[in-house]
């Protein structure tokens, strides 16, 4: 990994500082994210693909700015971004999980139809992967889809599906060919959500707001076009967009910024009179926490290195999923206890309270806990890292115990 900046880099770096200098206060805030972008949100990521600060390397004929893919001038983006305490633009699981999915295995025609808008922010996806019975064994997934006249028929439920409630689209995983071998027999589909048949039911978390949903299907229409790549191929495609879900998860840029905002909290509050970057048992674990995510940022460049190598990174990458959710959640952590009294006074009131600092921190101290859980849990992610990462034995199976 060469870490030296060559002139075209430098050039890079001063241009953001100006963008940031001229558009800065037009940024939306950092953090969020679980509704739909609203105008303020849409226009800056307008901004920021036209100049190619997001989806830098999505060709132009997709929406995207068509840049090579750089390591440094990511890394750059996402400092200068993070130092400027600036939005990076859009994060969600059509962005970050079906736009990529689509670049490796969609159609043209899919990818045509789909990826301009979804990294405008203008179709929101969810994903239907997880069901009553197939959480971490995703691959039980019972919800069916049988072809009859030119369209797969869908019958069955999925839960916890986040952003439902307003999403446009579902990318979802089906059981196509219930006698082929559990992994065989799936398959990978584009619901508009709009299809008759399909009944969304919030839950409530204990966030005390509705973040994910139950979905039901019934005798739900969806021309067979709408698959990407074929019958049988959904196990494929789906761990596709999981290894994709698993870095968009612990993206330690995003941490980062969480450590400048908990930096600027801690500089700005007091407790019994004394400044909070003052008290050494917080100000410690601050810089321990920041220490990790430095690491942790590494360990991301590697793999972005290896990326543009054209090197699959593997295993690899389970870590910034494992590791980023767990710091995710210990900085917000922090941030609740540097709020001390002032955090007590979290209620779960609508979206616009997110623009309020000590709920925003509240909420995603609560939604961190799921965020170890959703995309493959912890335990989940130890598992693989250890077997087929490390190597070490299998874990034994509950059928095999006898
Ligand atoms: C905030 C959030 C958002 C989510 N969003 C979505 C979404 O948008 N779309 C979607 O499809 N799903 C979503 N999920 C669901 C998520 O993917 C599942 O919750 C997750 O895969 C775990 O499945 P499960 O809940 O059925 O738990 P289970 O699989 O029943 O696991 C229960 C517990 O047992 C442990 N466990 C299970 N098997 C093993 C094993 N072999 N070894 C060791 N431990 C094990 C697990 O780690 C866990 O602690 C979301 C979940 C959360 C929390």
């Amino acid at each position: 990994m060469d870490l030296t900046y060559s002139d075209t880099h430098r050039a890079l770096q001063a241009e953001i500082r100006e963008f940031a200098r001229t558009y800065g206060h037009l940024s939306p805030r950092s953090g969020g994210g679980r509704k739909r972008p609203d105008q303020k949100t849409l226009d800056w990521q307008r901004r920021l693909l036209e100049r190619g600060y997001a989806a830098r390397t999505i060709p132009r004929e997709y929406g995207g700015y068509g840049g090579a893919s750089d390591v440094l001038e990511a890394a750059i983006i996402a400092d200068e971004f993070s130092r400027a305490g600036l939005s990076p633009g859009i994060m969600n699981q059509g962005i970050s999980m079906l736009v990529p999915t689509l670049l490796e295995v969609g159609t043209e025609e899919q990818r045509r139809r789909w990826i301009a808008p979804t990294i405008r922010g203008e179709v929101i996806w969810c994903q239907g992967y997880s069901e009553p019975g197939a959480g971490s064994d995703l691959a039980s997934a019972q919800t069916r889809a049988v072809v009859d006249d030119g369209h797969f028929v869908i019958n069955g439920q999925k839960i916890w599906t986040s952003s439902a409630h307003y999403a446009d689209m579902m990318f979802l995983l089906c059981r196509t060919d219930p006698d082929r071998p559990k992994h065989a027999g799936l398959s990978y589909l584009l619901v508009p959500m709009t299809t008759p048949g399909i009944d969304v039911r919030p839950l409530t978390t204990m966030t005390g707001r509705a973040e994910f949903n139950e979905v039901f299907f019934t005798d739900v229409r969806v021309p067979v076009d709408q698959i990407v790549m074929g019958r049988g191929d959904g196990w494929h495609v789906a761990n596709i967009t999981l290894k994709h879900e698993r870095s968009m998860l612990g993206d330690p840029n995003r941490l980062m910024q969480r450590v400048h905002r908990i930096r600027d909290l801690m500089t700005r509050t007091r407790i019994d009179g004394v400044r909070v970057a003052d008290m050494p048992e917080l100000r410690d674990r601050l810089l321990r926490l920041q220490g990790e995510v430095m690491a942790s940022r590494c360990h991301y460049l590697r793999l972005l290195t290896e990326r543009a190598r054209g090197e699959d990174p593997g295993v690899k990458q389970l870590i910034v999923k494992y590791f980023g959710t767990t710091l995710g959640h210990r900085l917000s952590a922090l941030a609740v206890d540097v709020l001390g009294a002032a955090g007590l006074v979290y209620e779960p009131r609508g979206e616009a309270a997110e623009d309020d600092e000590a709920t925003t921190w509240h909420i995603d101290y609560m939604y961190d806990i799921g965020l170890m859980i959703g995309g493959g849990t912890s335990q989940i992610q130890k598992n693989i890292i250890a077997e087929r990462g490390l190597g070490l034995p299998r874990e034994p199976k509950a059928s095999a115990r006898g």
